[in-house]
């Protein structure tokens, strides 16, 4: 086996739950069976709802769990201008633009086309802003609207080819293997919101190229999210991890597990006395 680099990556916008606890818990034993390196970074962009109080709660939680990470644990709020450099080099490419389109002008425009394509996020962006004209574009941005970069992914994916990735676990339909990306999955994704945040999508494959992560794992429900990502990594350049994507904890309902749901926080469990062996006992993984 091959040392792998595997991440755990949560956003501090809350408790961890045992959803969490699974995803690091897998993360840092699949590294660690392999001899390699676990690291864990917060994805913390989204600067309103992340809180410090937060980090130090997860990271307190995952000590208790018995894993320990390299140092130092990354964050992505002190890496905003390596990913703005990498917006820079799409826009270099000709692959954004800007898209002046508010939430009320998208829902309109859906509520319109019948029929309208659906992605992984619901239905996808018509590309009203796709189309519009340099002067249009610039006489908006003179006047002040706010705007947000989109990634034109038709002209995107034609440029990057044919592309696939590795999928070592499996996807939610039991994709496994060689899986031939679509780049079109999600539409014309954000990569900088109109607030000026950047996109999960451009973070994530910025800070694993730079991190050497060489697996990446994760949840089943961020499974389509990988095609956007290889692309964005075709048109970046970037090394290429390979992907093991696994189940996710359900409630009895069987339904996902949700960070406003604090039953099943670690901090909750803790306070009742439950222990790490206990934990894993629950999440059906083996105690080291
Ligand atoms: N930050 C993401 C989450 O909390 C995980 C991203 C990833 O593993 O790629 O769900």
């Amino acid at each position: 086996m091959k040392p792998e680099t595997t991440r755990f990556a949560p956003s501090p916008t809350g408790l961890l739950h045992l959803g969490h606890a699974y995803a690091a818990i897998f993360a840092a034993d699949t590294a660690r069976a392999s001899g390699g390196r676990f690291l864990v970074r917060m994805e913390d962009t989204d600067r309103v709802r992340s809180k410090v109080a937060f980090e130090a709660e997860i990271l307190d939680d995952l000590r208790w769990l018995g894993l320990w990470w390299e140092e130092p644990v990354w964050r992505q709020s002190a890496r905003v201008a390596d990913y703005l450099a990498a917006l820079e080099r799409l826009k270099g490419l000709g692959l954004v633009y800007p898209c002046f389109c508010t939430r009320k002008d998208i829902e309109a425009e859906v509520a319109q086309a019948a029929g309208a394509p659906q992605g992984p996020d619901g239905l996808l962006y018509a590309g009203t802003c796709r189309v519009l004209g340099d002067e249009v574009r610039q006489a908006r941005m003179d006047a002040g609207a706010s705007f947000a970069w989109r990634l034109d992914v038709a002209r995107a994916a034609s440029l990057a080819g044919a592309l696939s990735f590795e999928e070592t676990g499996a996807g939610p339909q039991g994709e496994h293997g060689v899986i031939a990306v679509d780049g079109l999955t999600y539409g014309d994704v954000v990569l900088a919101r109109k607030d000026g945040v950047i996109s999960y999508h451009l973070a994530v494959v910025v800070d694993d190229a730079d991190q050497g992560v060489t697996l990446v794992t994760r949840g089943h429900d961020l499974f389509a999210s990988a095609h956007v990502h290889r692309l964005l990594q075709a048109l970046l350049r970037l090394p290429v991890p390979r992907y093991r994507h696994h189940r996710l904890i359900l409630d009895a309902n069987g339904k996902r597990l949700a960070k406003r749901d604090d039953a099943t926080s670690l901090k909750v469990l803790r306070a009742q006395g439950e222990t790490p062996e206990g934990i894993r006992a629950r999440l059906g993984v083996t105690s080291r």
